[in-house]
């Protein structure tokens, strides 16, 4: 990746977490409405798209573990689709959980 390339990224990365900042989360504490099936899936797992292609940045591949940080999670739903496997258990949270966009 080219040194402009990388430096276009971070600006956007840092846009993107400016707009996220304005929208009003209400997590549910007891309850991840995103489950992966079988981590063992996602350690074979070569490209890990579940790690770029989440706007919010909630899925996480580090020292050989996948965390899901569901509680900034937007909603989007393009990690169900990104995901070959169909490891993902995806569904809204509960009632009166979630995010509530706003328009910045
Ligand atoms: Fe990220 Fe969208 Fe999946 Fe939520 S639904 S985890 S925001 S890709």
């Amino acid at each position: 990746m080219s040194e402009h390339n990388s430096e276009h990224q971070e600006k956007n990365r840092a846009a993107i977490e400016k707009e996220l900042y304005i929208n009003k989360y209400t997590v549910d504490e007891h309850e991840s409405h995103l489950r992966i099936k079988d981590m063992e899936v996602c350690a074979n797992c070569v490209e890990k798209p579940c790690t770029y292609i989440c706007p919010a940045a909630v899925y996480v591949w580090e020292h050989g573990k996948l965390t899901v940080q569901y509680s900034g999670c937007l909603e989007c739903g393009s990690c169900r689709f990104a995901c070959a496997a169909d490891n993902i258990d995806w569904n809204y949270p509960r009632g009166g959980f979630g995010v509530a966009l706003k328009m910045g």
